[in-house]
């Protein structure tokens, strides 16, 4: 077991450490704002190579592992960026150019990834559907075969990204629930280009991330072309799955980052604001302490997943995965939402205020608590799958 960074991830830390001082808390603040794409963070962190992380170098990427990922996302939440340093790379880099690393043909690689890991391309991922929520194997959209060609039909829901992306891993039945040999068989992903005028985009307004939109998608009577699927046909679960990880550890480490930022910001706060007397808040434990637990507790979660990205990269059984990324999910989250809490708290009234971005760090984290997955999905993974225990579910 090695705790140190290589030379190369330290390198990828501090240059993400460099580009969160260019796009601090408020740039994000006015971005959100005026719920507007951050187009310069974008080009830098393009340009930085960081869309490429993942890529293979036959591609135009780094070809390095997901854990230089998470790095990279980590240090550019926890120095200022807030989700907004882990969102627009876990759609494109995640979503879209993980999925076709792992399950793409080699059409499909030579089409996509160059221009992802230029950042000229981004990509999204529709998968929730406004009846299945957590069930996707209740996904009603449909793709059926007529001659050379595929038509996809069907609804989904908060689809982040849509708005802007070329591109779109659509998750679709090929055969009906009720005719396939196991409910996991059934579900196959394809690749659609976007915008399309079969395809309907419609922005949800939301509580958050509104630097990036999630849309209703209306998909209908889509036609694509017979190599738009992603194989083998009807195992799109088991390749879903393989993507959802390392979604997983992507806002796990968003997780650690908010908890980090929010951290610091509320120790620096504490140090200076004096309300009794000539003591600095900082100096009673009963704010001191939280802090503390959370710092320690995030410190663990990041072990946790990266040892989740360590099996991933050395090509672990897809359960021995799931079980570690699932994990440190579950512990990062609830331990980030309990930081921004004690944050707030810090910041008294001002913690209210727009001007100290903590309310919007409050923001940003509670979505992690729904999505990608919800934690309560996230702890019947853990008893059903780690320890064994019945099924509550059906
Ligand atoms: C801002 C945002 C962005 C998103 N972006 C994307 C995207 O880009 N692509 C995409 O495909 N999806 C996206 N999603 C969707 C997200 O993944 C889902 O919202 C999430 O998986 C939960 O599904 P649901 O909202 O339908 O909740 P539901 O599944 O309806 O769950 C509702 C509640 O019931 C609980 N519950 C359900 N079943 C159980 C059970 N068996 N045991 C215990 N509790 C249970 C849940 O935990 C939850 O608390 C996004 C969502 C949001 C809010």
């Amino acid at each position: 077991m090695d705790f140190n960074l290589t030379e190369e991830q330290k390198m990828i830390a501090n240059s993400a450490r460099e580009i969160a001082k260019e796009f601090g808390p408020e740039y994000w603040r006015g971005k959100e704002e005026k719920g507007e794409f951050a187009s310069e963070f974008w080009k830098v962190i393009s340009d930085a190579g960081f869309t490429g992380i993942v890529i293979p170098e036959e591609y135009g990427g780094a070809g390095r592992g997901i854990t230089e990922l998470l790095i990279a996302m980590e240090e550019l939440v926890a120095n200022g960026c807030g989700l907004g340093g882990q969102w627009y790379l876990l759609l494109t880099e995640v979503m879209g150019s993980i999925s076709i690393i792992r399950h793409g043909t080699e059409k499909q690689k030579k089409k996509y990834l160059p221009g992802m890991a230029k950042g000229e391309l981004e990509f999204c991922i529709g998968l929730t559907e406004p009846d299945a929520g957590s069930n996707t194997l209740n996904t009603k959209t449909t793709a059926r075969r007529e001659g050379d060609k595929w038509i996809i039909s069907g609804n989904k829901t908060f689809i982040s990204g849509a708005d802007r992306a070329k591109g779109m891993v659509i998750v679709a039945r090929t055969t009906p629930k009720e005719k396939a040999q196991k409910k996991t068989l059934g579900l196959s992903l394809f690749l659609a280009d976007l915008p399309h005028p079969a395809v309907e985009v419609t922005p949800i307004p939301k509580h958050g991330v509104n630097y990036s939109h999630s849309c209703e998608i209306g998909i209908n009577e889509l036609e694509l072309p017979e190599d738009a699927l992603m194989p083998p046909q009807d195992r799109g679960w088991y390749s879903i799955l393989d993507t959802l990880n390392t979604e997983r550890m992507s806002f796990t480490a968003a997780a650690i980052g908010i908890a980090r930022l929010a951290i610091s910001k509320a120790v620096e706060y504490s140090k200076h604001r004096k309300v009794f007397g000539d003591v600095p808040i900082g100096s009673y434990q009963a704010l001191q302490f939280p802090l503390a637990e959370a710092y320690a507790t995030l410190e663990a979660a990041k072990l946790m997943n990266f040892k989740a990205a360590s099996l991933y990269d050395t090509q672990a059984a897809l359960a021995d995965v799931g079980a570690v990324a699932n994990m440190a999910k579950a512990v990062a989250v609830e331990n980030a939402i309990k930081a921004v809490y004690w944050a707030m708290q810090i910041f008294g009234g001002y913690g209210y205020a727009k001007e100290y971005d903590v309310e919007r760090w409050w923001r940003e984290v509670n979505l992690i608590r729904l999505a990608p997955i919800t934690q309560e999905m996230t702890l019947n993974y853990i008893g059903e799958h780690v320890l064994g225990m019945p099924r509550s579910y059906f």
